[in-house]
């Protein structure tokens, strides 16, 4: 229901990604790392989201279903990361793809964002 705006998105640097299935032009499958990554593994990596400088946990696949096991997985490290940065609960799972719409990834906003977002940046 909500539309916030997440700010332009950035073409990645050339040449930053070499997964074997992705997909031209999407910046999830590129992969690149322009911010710290936190986790990787055949599944998903997560890193820090460029445009909201929190966690998100990104398939390795493009697309928007997940396998029930890989979700659960995905939702694990990302949850196993927040909790490493924020403490338990201190955030919030949000899968909402406003900016990708096509390829799987979710971000764990802790209680800061929401105050980053909505009172501005310093
Ligand atoms: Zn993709
Ligand atoms: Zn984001």
């Amino acid at each position: 229901m909500t539309a916030v705006p997440e700010g332009p998105p950035t073409a990645p640097p050339p040449g930053a990604g070499a997964l074997d299935r992705r997909v031209e032009g999407c910046e999830l499958c590129e992969a690149a790392r322009i911010t710290p990554w936190h986790h990787e593994d055949d599944v998903c990596w997560v890193a820090d989201c460029e445009a909201c400088d929190v966690p998100m946990v990104v398939w390795r696949r493009h697309g928007t279903q997940p396998p029930a096991a890989d979700l659960d997985h995905m939702l694990g490290e990302l949850e196993r990361v927040a909790t490493g940065l924020f403490g338990a609960g201190a955030y919030r799972v949000d899968r909402d793809m406003r900016q990708i719409p096509d390829h799987f990834h979710a971000h764990a906003r802790d209680d800061g964002w929401w105050h980053r977002r909505f009172g501005g940046r310093r």
